[in-house]
């Protein structure tokens, strides 16, 4: 059974106040807060097991390479990889991406070549391919959303041509919560031997997700959504697109001998983690994982689905408010504008008197800001932790907020 009054209790955050209303917070699309027992771990991992992983052959250096080296099997586990070799450790999805744009992409790619992005990908996944374009004269190719935000997975595979090397796509939109049919765009870019790397940054913290079932290249997720600290990630990466990927970082623990003459790699995925790593930060997201495993995937999922429905029929009474994103099996995001408001900060500055965190402007989207013709949206995403009640809340900071400005 869900209790999510019992699952509140374990985040110590949210029983403070702000400006002195109890906080509500909906800014978690942005960062999730962190259960106590991720905050404890963390301690722990200082105060009682820390030294360098990989390096020592002391007491401490085996315990902290035992806990760090443990979460790359969680890892694999929540997503379902068919080995923990196919998961890399890095700080979060923007360094997952960057590394198959240098590792993977840029070696692999002429002037000419294509990558297909979609309209509402985050920064994280849009700057990284920019670089190839600029670098090496690779060409983007941009698919639109439909007017309820829906991405089309047809229009995503028409989109390919001999030239197309990647597809790099959104599991879930930070901005609309739009769900993307991921899946069965890995099956018809495979079937045009054409890659596809997914920007799983919002998705795995509101879906189970199942690397194998879904079969992309490259799945890349981050710690600080899943409850876990920040500077914490992975990507999982299929072994045989990893058999193709050139190490990104150069440094400490990626090789096996250096000498004036040479290098030897380490075995991967150890091939791509360069330098003393985020391990406590690593291990904390292990945590994270085991928190959210702990409660059920799809029992996380089922509760955030009710918050979205509850919140749409409560956002359907205000038609001064236009939400972004419309379609039924979204995740828990909405993106908004209000009528009679100047800018989604001042929206945010009212709702933040009223102890409702929300997010305000381009949520690293500009592109997809352009394609809707707004320069800034207000964000409220919903977590494991929230609750009706807050709904409530919010939508009374919104009524508020509307008053003033009418
Ligand atoms: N992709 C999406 C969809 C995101 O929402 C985010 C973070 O907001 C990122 C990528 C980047 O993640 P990070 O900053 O943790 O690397």
């Amino acid at each position: 059974m869900y209790d999510v009054s019992k699952i509140r209790a374990d985040f110590p955050i949210l029983s403070r106040k702000v400006n002195g209303k109890p906080l509500v917070y909906l800014d978690n699309g942005a960062s999730a807060q962190k259960p106590q027992v991720v905050i404890d771990a963390i301690t722990r991992a200082y105060a009682d097991e820390y030294a360098n992983v990989h390096r020592g052959l002391h007491f401490l250096s085996n315990l902290a390479t035992d806990n760090y080296e443990a979460v790359r099997g969680k890892v694999a586990t929540f997503l379902n990889a068919k080995s923990e070799d196919e998961i890399i450790f890095n700080s979060g999805t923007t360094e997952g991406i960057n590394m198959v744009a240098y590792g993977w992409a840029m070696p692999r790619m002429q002037a000419g070549d294509e990558i297909i992005l979609s309209v509402m990908e985050h920064h994280a996944n849009i700057v990284p391919w920019h670089f190839l374009r600029e670098r090496q004269g690779v060409v983007l190719k941009w698919v639109d959303v439909d007017a309820t935000g829906a991405l089309d997975p047809q229009a995503v595979l028409d989109a390919i041509t001999p030239r197309t090397k990647l597809i790099a796509v959104t599991h879930m939109s930070n901005v609309l919560g739009t769900k993307v049919d991921v899946k069965t765009i890995c099956a018809g870019a495979h079937a045009k031997g054409v890659a596809v790397l997914v920007d799983g940054s919002q998705a795995a913290v509101h879906m189970p997700v199942d690397v194998q079932d879904i079969d992309a290249d490259f799945y890349a997720i981050t710690g600080h959504k899943l409850y876990g600290p920040s500077g914490s990630g992975a990507i999982h990466v299929k072994s045989e697109r990893m058999a193709e990927m050139r190490p990104f970082i150069g440094g400490g623990d990626m090789i096996r001998e250096v000498s004036k003459d040479g290098v030897v790699y380490n075995d991967a995925p150890m091939m791509f983690e360069a330098g003393t790593p985020g391990i406590v930060q690593m291990i904390g997201m292990g945590v994270g994982i085991d928190y959210m495993m702990g409660h059920g995937l799809d029992a996380i999922a089922a509760h955030e689905d009710s918050l979205r429905d509850y919140a749409v029929a409560k956002l359907n009474g205000l038609n001064w408010i236009q939400v972004q994103g419309i379609t039924p099996d979204k995740g828990a995001i909405f993106s908004f504008t209000m009528d009679g408001a100047g800018h989604a900060h001042d929206i945010s500055t009212i709702l933040d008197k009223k102890g409702v965190a929300v997010r305000a402007g381009q949520h690293c989207t500009g592109p997809l800001m352009e394609h809707l013709g707004l320069n800034a949206t207000c964000r409220a995403s919903f977590a494991m932790y929230n609750t009706t009640d807050e709904i409530d809340v919010w939508i009374e900071a919104l009524e508020l907020a509307h008053d003033l400005f009418a």
